[in-house]
């Protein structure tokens, strides 16, 4: 679980629309938003920040306008656009969710570490949940 850096209150993942360079809107980007409704803090969910990173660098400095769909780039945020698009019942959405924030803490503490052995086992049960449940 994620609480915010600004305000102490929990945060959820959503999927949202990220612009670059005013010209590029990159569609279905997984992000944390703070719950306190008047702090609204957002920050990019860690284990895609690599992919966003890649984005950037292949669109370069002066990309033309389009749209991309991150979904297709990365398998974590192709996951949560399933889950949205295929979760029957809010009970099986609540459970994959709860699977998701074990699996970014872990994440998050495999990073600190610095051990790419685990990072890479994370990354692969991220991508297998829906296999899961
Ligand atoms: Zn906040």
């Amino acid at each position: 679980m994620k609480f915010c850096s600004q305000c102490g209150a929990k945060m959820d993942i959503t999927l949202r629309s990220l612009v670059y360079r005013k010209k590029v809107h990159i569609l279905n980007v997984p992000i944390y938003v703070c719950n306190d409704g008047l702090c609204a803090f957002t920050s990019v969910v860690d284990v895609i920040k690599d992919d966003v990173k890649l984005l950037m660098k292949e669109l370069g400095d002066k990309p033309e306008a389009q749209e991309i769909l991150f979904d297709e780039i990365s398998e974590f945020a192709n996951l949560l656009v399933n889950i949205v698009e295929q979760g029957d019942s809010e009970q099986v959405i609540e459970k994959m969710e709860e699977r998701i924030d074990e699996l970014l803490d872990l994440y998050l503490l495999a990073k600190s570490l610095d051990d790419a052995k685990w990072i890479d086992e994370i990354k692969r049960r991220l991508t297998q949940i829906k296999l899961e449940v």
